[in-house]
Formats: structure tokens, sequence, C-alpha cells
């Protein structure tokens, strides 16, 4: 199966701006890198799911992005952190992150992956869910 983008597929400004919106290659917050690491450290040995639960605004959604992106990246790339802990926890020094060039990163930024699909709740008119 050819899995090279075809050259209109490739990533355009705007399509970079889809990509950075649902935040595949945008940087992981501190307090997102313990729980990176745990998940990424058992790849390919993880779950078939995950849940990831908290309250609002704390980047769940970011980080199941950049998650899809690390799972189908051709080549994670080792990136050192530079957060630290304002209580004092040790936080990882370095990561392995999606590359942001490979073929299935270009996709990805191009928002045009076969392998990715996005699931969400169905809403009636009013936006609310159904
Ligand atoms: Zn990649």
């Amino acid at each position: 199966m050819a899995r090279k983008p075809t050259a209109g597929s490739v990533a355009s400004a705007n399509s970079e701006q889809a990509a950075l919106d649902w935040g595949y290659f945008q940087p992981l917050y501190p307090w997102q890198l313990m729980e990176w690491q745990q998940v990424t450290r058992r790849f390919p040995a993880i779950p078939h799911a995950l849940l990831l639960t908290g309250i609002q605004g704390i980047g769940k959604r970011r980080f199941a992005h950049k998650l899809a992106a690390f799972v189908l990246c051709q080549q994670p790339v080792r990136s050192a952190t530079s957060a630290q802990d304002s209580h004092g926890s040790a936080l990882p020094t370095e990561v392995t992150l999606p590359c942001g060039r490979c073929d299935d990163c270009q996709w990805l930024a191009a928002g045009s992956h076969p392998s990715l699909m996005r699931i969400g709740l169905e809403v009636d008119a009013k936006g609310k869910p159904s």
C-alpha cells in the first residue's frame, strides 16, 4: 500500500494552522510530561484505548492528538524539556515526540491521515449532545 502523501496533500498554510489547532505538534504542558513519558515509554505495548480525564482546559485534547501523532509517526525524536515543576517534583528532562517531518506527520498536518479517525458526540441543532 502506498503511504506517501501526494503533492496536493502536503501541509499548506491553512492545514498547518489546522494541525496547530489540533495540537499534534504543539509543546506539551509541564503537567503532562510525566504522563506522556509513562505512556510513550510503554509504546507499542499501550492499551487499545485510553481515557483522559480532568478539569476543563488542562489540555486533554492536545495530549490525545499529540499521542495520536506519536503513535503514527515513523521516526519519533527525543527532545529535551525545560519545564520546571513549581512544587519541586522531578519532571522528565527528555521526552520522545512525533518528528513533524515524516510522511505520516505531514499527513496529520494536512488533516488527511488515512489511519486517523476522530469520533465525537453527536449534537443536536442547538449544539447539545444527543
Ligand atoms: Zn513523524
